[in-house]
């Protein structure tokens, strides 16, 4: 890839209060269905895609509001209309993770894994072919729980 015209997205809360560029292709865009992230989103699973830090500018004028799960996570929020925009790690300094539905402009590859789909929803059905992890840790390798139709 040609470094020196990475693909540009913008992450935009649902108010546009927030408008942040990030200049990259993701690292990794993933599933993630653990209770944080359906709690965190709304919805059955949160789709991220990991950015490098560095390709994501702020200003410093942005209304965002920070909250800290926990000692080592805190996410980011619009101060307005509270939409998630990103979450930082401090054991993965060099990476945020941004909510795939916050983002638009450059097309987006799909993601290419589940996470914790032994936490996942139970109206949720993973059939998408990808690899799937469970377990405690979420990142134990999971047999897809997809049915065939065609094997009834
Ligand atoms: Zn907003
Ligand atoms: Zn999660």
């Amino acid at each position: 890839m040609d470094s020196s015209n990475p693909p540009t997205f913008s992450i935009r809360c649902y108010c546009s209060a927030v408008s942040l560029k990030a200049e990259a292709a993701p690292s990794s865009v993933v599933d993630c269905h653990c209770g944080q992230c359906r709690r965190l989103s709304g919805a059955a699973f949160t789709t991220w895609a990991s950015f490098p830090r560095t390709a994501i500018a702020t200003t410093g004028d942005e209304p965002l509001r920070s909250f800290a799960v926990t000692a080592n996570v805190t996410r980011y929020s619009c101060r307005v209309c509270g939409s998630h925009v990103f979450t930082a790690d401090v054991r993965l300094p060099t990476i945020l993770g941004v909510p795939a539905g916050a983002l638009e402009g450059a097309a987006l590859s799909p993601p290419s894994v589940h996470y914790f789909v032994d936490h996942k929803a139970p109206w949720q059905t993973i059939c998408d072919g990808q690899p799937q992890f469970g377990g405690e840790s979420g990142m134990t390798p999971s047999a897809a729980s997809c049915a065939d139709p065609g094997d009834t």
